[in-house]
């Protein structure tokens, strides 16, 4: 794949991770699950989803942590930058999302949705019109 009009490309601050990603997100969310929450120490996550085959670890090895049976949160263990979300669709299999605040160019992936609003910090609110889910896109 190359590297042109790579869709992102970001790592974490110390730089010892790096990562690349090819064609477009399948989607682009914020996330305001408990989970999210606790993994970046932020009140609300933006996440970009690739299929695990479109990113490539440039540089480095993530740390993981098991955040729930399946569910994997990758983090750099040298200078402990929230990276990416990992787990498995039933649809679209493995998939790996990366926390935006990582890309190089955030402003190339603006959220669609809001998910797990139903868990929101009660005083987080954006003057956006996306569409908010309770938990998921059918919720
Ligand atoms: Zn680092
Ligand atoms: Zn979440």
């Amino acid at each position: 794949m190359t590297v042109e009009g790579s869709a992102a490309r970001g790592g974490c601050m110390c730089g010892a991770i790096r990562y690349e990603a090819s064609g477009d997100p399948i989607s682009v969310i914020f996330c305001h699950c408990e989970s999210c929450r606790k993994h970046s120490g932020s009140p609300v996550s933006a996440l970009a989803g690739f299929h695990r085959s479109q990113l490539r670890f440039t540089r480095g090895e993530r740390a993981t942590y098991e955040s729930s049976p399946g569910i994997t949160r990758g983090f750099c263990g040298d200078c402990g930058t929230t990276l990416t979300w990992e787990g498995n669709d039933d649809e679209l299999g493995p998939l790996v999302e990366i926390h935006i605040g990582t890309a190089d160019e955030p402003g190339n992936l603006a959220p669609q949705m809001h998910l797990h609003h139903a868990e929101r910090v009660p005083w987080f609110e954006t003057s956006d019109s996306l569409p908010r889910y309770r938990e998921w896109e059918d919720s």
